[in-house]
């Protein structure tokens, strides 16, 4: 894998061509095609997608279409060859193409947003246009981040590429963040990852769609040497504290590291530590007792040899949805313990390589990946949050909540069907009764089906009342023996930045402050904590649509852009102003009453101990780019 991987000749003959356009993906092809030749005519008014079918495969093409669309490719591929072309010609126009794409939907709203996305030729948009010796040549100013994973990568790399001096602290031996600390069997990618990788740092020879935890956390480490920023980069140092110091308008960390403790004095601090990663193990009873091996998913004991054991798998959620058919290939039994039954929404690629046509396909044709990638980010983008959208109308809101909740909850349900023809005891307990978006939905390609049929695994419903030192002992007082217990409970995501203490202004702690209720302005800046910035923080979460990397990408670029209103006014600090930080948040909770996971009463990690939603954000994702665009200075007052 290389970043800056070339587009290579094609010097292949018609038929190779033909054979890999087998395997292309068709209805980011013709755009790309009349991208880079500039011939508008390819896009036939007849070979555009329906937008009600693209979430089909092959955008729902019909295969005269997807025979029509690769005739029309291989003559411009084989002209591409024989011409000798080597530049491409990019003077169509972009928003004709994009609306094509889209099946004829007008884009005038997003074209901006959509330009950011596809990053054509590796440009760069969302960088900073600023730099530090520009603005403030003279000034001292440090900023500390906290945390290596997605999240604080960006964020290095934005502050590296406007000339401000950074460090960032990481408690683990290397970066990383979730990719690196989750190496359970399975864990992998749940969206596509030729999407799930930066805008700025596209990548086209991914091996797999749904690439494996290695492969994602090889990427991650690859980013962080090629941006240049390991050099500034602390591991195995955990920060316990983050203090302001009113007089100084600093930042005061106190850290462990290998040295033992000390502090660092920062002139902004980036808090980067995720959500999903401090492991919840469930309270019950007597947990402590188990005589056997027991461990989270997210700390996998690697030690614990677990050919031929007896296993419980508490929990069903994505983590146990990936790991439970690995682990049952080795297992005497498997016994699985559902609370919730999941959604879970067919990806028949969901395990499969690239073919290698497509990945040739990639290599060759200019901008390919870019028109890809944009594809798969536009047909998950806004196009699925109307199915989350309530209609307070809508009848029976426990089983679903609106026409088009309700035409999803059909497919999953037919989905799910097919897989269980001869065990309707199984169906009943794997289909959900809750409406589809309320929670997660799992992707699957069928393996959770096969693997509940397998004659060793049982999957018990039956409440968990206690754990004793032989296993589990269900509300039924039966007693279920166990080797081994392995929790796949999930996070404690509602307890942000936890364990850190943040004190910031005259002294206010920032737990106390939330008391169990964590809210930030654009999920990024509290009141009273100037030059504090959270990433993936309050409300920044999202469910159905859109991908966390863009989210993070916003929220740094707001953020450098904060940095850049500091230093640029001279100012010590920008302190959110608090009615601006409570009119957002009652805008949020509101919208996120109209969505279904606000509405639902099935337990879900989007809700806190309030009952309030403090995950999701509940927008479309074109509402969080116009709003982190660019700051709104009036929106802060100098400290
Ligand atoms: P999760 O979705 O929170 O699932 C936790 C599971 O444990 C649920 O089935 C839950 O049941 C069950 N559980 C919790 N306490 C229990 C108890 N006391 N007794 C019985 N069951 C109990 O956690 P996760 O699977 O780790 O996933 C968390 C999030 O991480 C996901 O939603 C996703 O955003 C992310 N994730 C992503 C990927 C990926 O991209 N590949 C993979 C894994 C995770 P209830 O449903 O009844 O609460």
């Amino acid at each position: 894998m290389t970043l800056a991987r070339q587009i290579q000749p094609i010097t292949e003959t018609d038929d190779q061509i033909r054979a890999a356009l087998t395997d292309a993906d068709l209805p980011s092809l013709l755009p790309t095609l009349a991208y880079i030749t500039g011939d508008m005519s390819v896009l036939r008014e007849d070979l555009r997608i329906d937008p009600a079918l693209q979430a089909e495969e092959q955008g729902g093409l019909t295969p005269d279409q997807q025979a029509a669309i690769r005739e029309i490719a291989l003559t411009a591929l084989a002209r591409f060859r024989d011409e000798g072309r080597t530049t491409v010609n990019d003077d169509g126009d972009l928003q004709i193409i994009v609306e094509f794409m889209a099946g004829g939907v007008p884009m005038d709203d997003y074209m901006a947003m959509l330009r950011e996305e596809l990053a054509l030729h590796g440009d760069d948009l969302r960088a900073p246009q600023w730099r530090k010796d520009e603005i403030a040549p003279d000034r001292d100013f440090r900023v500390a981040i906290v945390g290596c994973g997605m999240s604080g990568i960006i964020a290095a790399y934005r502050l590296k590429q406007a000339g401000v001096p950074y460090v960032i602290f990481d408690k683990n031996t290397e970066v990383g963040g979730t990719w690196m600390e989750n190496t359970y069997p399975g864990c992998r990618v749940d969206i596509p990852n030729h999407y799930y990788s930066y805008s700025f740092a596209q990548r086209d020879d991914w091996p797999q769609f749904y690439s494996p935890q290695p492969e994602l956390h090889r990427y991650f480490r690859q980013c962080v040497d090629e941006f240049g920023i390991r050099d500034h980069i602390r591991l195995e140092t955990e920060v316990s504290s983050i203090e302001y110091d009113d007089d100084s308008g600093t930042w005061t960390l106190c850290l462990n590291g290998p040295g033992g403790e000390s502090t660092y004095t920062a002139h902004a601090v980036i808090s980067a530590v995720g959500q999903l990663n401090r492991p919840q193990y469930p309270s019950i009873e007597g947990r402590e007792s188990f005589a056997g091996a027991a461990f989270h998913s997210a700390r996998w004991d690697h030690g614990v040899d677990l050919t031929g054991k007896r296993i419980a798998v508490v929990g069903t959620g994505c983590s146990a949805a990936q790991f439970t058919p690995i682990i049952a290939d080795q297992a005497a039994s498997v016994e699985i313990f559902q609370r919730t039954p999941n959604w879970m929404f067919p990806a028949p690629t969901y395990h499969d390589d690239v073919p290698a046509g497509f990945q040739w396909l990639l290599g060759h044709v200019p901008a390919y990946r870019e028109w890809y990638r944009f594809w798969l980010f536009y047909r998950t983008a806004e196009t699925l949050r109307p199915i989350a959208e309530v209609d307070p109308n809508w009848p029976n809101q426990e089983r679903s909540v609106s026409e088009l909740n309700d035409a999803m909850r059909e497919i999953l349900t037919e989905a799910l069907t097919v897989q269980y023809p001869e065990r309707p005891d199984l169906l009943e307990k794997v289909l959900p009764q809750y409406p589809p978006a309320s929670k997660r939905i799992i992707v699957d390609n069928g393996v959770w089906a096969k693997t509940l049929h397998r004659d060793h695994v049982q999957l018990t419903t039956t409440h968990i009342d206690k754990i004793v030192p032989e296993g589990i002992v269900t509300v039924d007082g039966v007693l279920h023996e166990v080797d081994v217990i392995i929790y796949g409970t999930g996070f404690q995501p509602s307890k942000f930045l936890t364990p850190m203490k943040v004190v910031g202004r005259h002294g206010v702690d920032l737990h106390e402050r939330w008391n169990g209720d964590a809210r930030a302005y654009l999920g990024t800046t509290v009141p009273g904590f100037p030059n504090f910035f959270v990433l993936y923080g309050p409300n920044t979460n999202i469910v159905v649509n859109g991908s966390i990397i863009w989210f993070s990408e916003c929220e740094v670029r707001y953020m450098t852009d904060l940095l850049r209103a500091t230093l640029e006014g001279g100012h010590r600090g920008l302190d959110c102003r608090e009615d601006v930080h409570d009119a957002y948040n009652a805008e949020v909770d509101a919208e996120n009453l109209r969505m279904v996971w606000g509405v639902s009463t099935v337990n879900s990690w989007y809700k806190n101990a309030n009952g309030r939603v403090a995950q999701n954000w509940p927008f479309p994702l074109l509402e969080f780019w116009k709003r982190t665009k660019a700051v709104d200075e009036s929106d802060y007052v100098p400290v």
